[in-house]
């Protein structure tokens, strides 16, 4: 068995990480404390691969394989006293009580530095019980103090520990839209300049295509945590589908990161998901495979706020649920790529790939998840990049940084960090099977001097 260490960090870490654990937990036909409930064919299709996230504890429960970390109690608390509270390994919550107030230092040098031992030793613990660990999940936000820096400290550590292991994070990008911490590009861009280096595979979830998406599409005028996490959650039992259920395609978080991360930076997914339908208007919407995989590629059901049409995929993972036949599925995969062929790097062939599996998500007959490696998300990157360099530009907050022990000079590498990022996604992005490519790199070099 190959079995995923699930980490998750601060306030919306914890949030979107415990809605997580509801899902699947579901999914499997477990009962909200961990009990095997259902008897129907599906069952060995349930179970099979469930070790991959649970351990089997005595007694017959199953136990997520997840740690929780936060430096104040708030969050976890509300998890504990929850409905699903008593499903979780009560010695795996590991909290402070100084909290982060949204900076990224804390997290990282000082509060979560102090914090960060204890933390480890759980997930160690969860490792060493592991048949054969293929990696580590990490659910957090960027934009605050306790996700962003002691998550990215966490990740860090971890890898020096295990540096053969996969490291996935999922990742929520901040937006004003939803959120109104001045500092957020800050924390945000410090983190992006660790998971460049640090993460195998980042999913990145961001609140303003979240909050778009609420708003628009789902008609919610103002929307919750409870409402983005909804689709956070969609999200991700979507995307980890293939990991916890039997079939071929991207089985293992190993196999998904050969299959879609062409260059080892370039890691940062662009996932979607469709039929996008709200908690409280859920029903057997009828859709065609057609439909569905219309609805699956097109911008409005991205969780990211960047237009796939503005760049070109590298690679494309579609993952299909529900009882539909895979000949459809095929043909209407075939047809995207074949209508759409300017927005697919023509130098990786074959670049989507499809997995089916028989059991749809909750109250729905039919989904769809997508996982772009689009050159488009550079575009999110810019949009964090630009808040974060006009007030850089006039040193305005840095105090709080500086009075914790950073050196400006983490800013300016992590400022240039993400801008090299940006251009190296133009620059496959401009690509084509024949150009020569250092042709381009002489332009941009030339254009970073100015
Ligand atoms: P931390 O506890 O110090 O890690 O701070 P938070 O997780 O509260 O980070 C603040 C950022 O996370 C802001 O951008 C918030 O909009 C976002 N955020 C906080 N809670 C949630 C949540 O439950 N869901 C989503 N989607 N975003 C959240």
């Amino acid at each position: 068995m190959r079995e995923i260490v699930h980490v998750q960090v601060g306030q919306c870490g914890n949030q979107m990480g415990s809605k997580f654990w509801e899902i699947i937990s579901d999914e499997h036909g477990l009962d909200n404390e961990g009990n095997f409930t259902l008897t129907d064919s599906k069952n060995d299709m349930r179970l099979e691969r469930i070790n991959v996230y649970f351990n089997e504890a005595s007694g017959g429960k199953y136990v997520p394989r997840s740690v929780l970390v936060d430096l104040e109690p708030g969050t976890m608390d509300a998890i504990r006293s929850s409905a699903y509270g008593r499903l979780f390994r009560p010695d795996n919550f590991v909290y402070g009580q100084a909290g982060a107030g949204n900076n990224w230092a804390k997290g990282h040098y000082t509060e979560g530095a102090e914090l960060v031992d204890s933390a480890l030793d759980v997930i160690r613990k969860e490792a060493e019980g592991c048949d054969f660990l293929q990696g580590f999940q990490l659910t957090h936000s960027l934009g605050g103090g306790t996700g962003s820096g002691m998550g990215t400290l966490l990740i860090s550590k971890i890898r020096e520990e295990y540096p053969d292991r996969i490291m996935t994070s999922f990742s929520v990008v901040p937006s004003p839209k939803v959120s109104n911490t001045i500092v957020e590009p800050y924390n945000a861009t410090l983190s992006v300049h660790q998971l460049v280096e640090n993460t195998d595979e980042t999913f990145c979830i961001d609140n303003e295509a979240l909050y778009d998406i609420c708003f628009r599409t789902l008609k919610l005028s103002n929307p919750s945590y409870t409402d983005l996490n909804h689709l956070v959650s969609y999200t991700m039992s979507g995307v980890t589908t293939c990991l916890r259920f039997p079939g071929q395609l991207n089985a293992d978080l190993r196999k998904l990161a050969v299959n879609m991360v062409p260059f080892p930076r370039l890691h940062f997914f662009m996932p979607g998901f469709a039929p996008l339908i709200s908690a409280k208007t859920q029903n057997y919407l009828a859709l065609t495979v057609a439909e569905l995989t219309q609805q699956m590629f097109d911008n409005r059901n991205m969780m990211v706020a960047c237009d796939p049409r503005h760049g070109r995929y590298l690679t494309v993972a579609t993952i299909f649920r529900g009882k539909m036949p895979m000949k459809d599925v095929d043909d209407q995969i075939f047809n995207i790529q074949n209508r759409n062929s300017a927005y697919f790097v023509e130098w990786i062939p074959n670049n989507i790939k499809t997995a089916v599996c028989d059991i749809p998500p909750r109250n729905m007959k039919m989904a769809g998840t997508f996982i772009g490696n689009s050159t488009a998300i550079q575009e999110l990157f810019k949009r964090i990049s630009e808040q974060f360099s006009v007030m850089f530009r006039r040193k305005a907050f840095l105090h709080g940084y500086t009075s914790e022990g950073m050196d400006e000079m983490e800013f300016t590498e992590a400022e240039s960090n993400v801008n090299d990022l940006v251009s190296e996604y133009q620059q496959y992005q401009d690509a084509t099977a024949e150009n020569d490519m250092d042709e381009d790199d002489e332009e941009e070099e030339e254009g970073d001097e100015e």
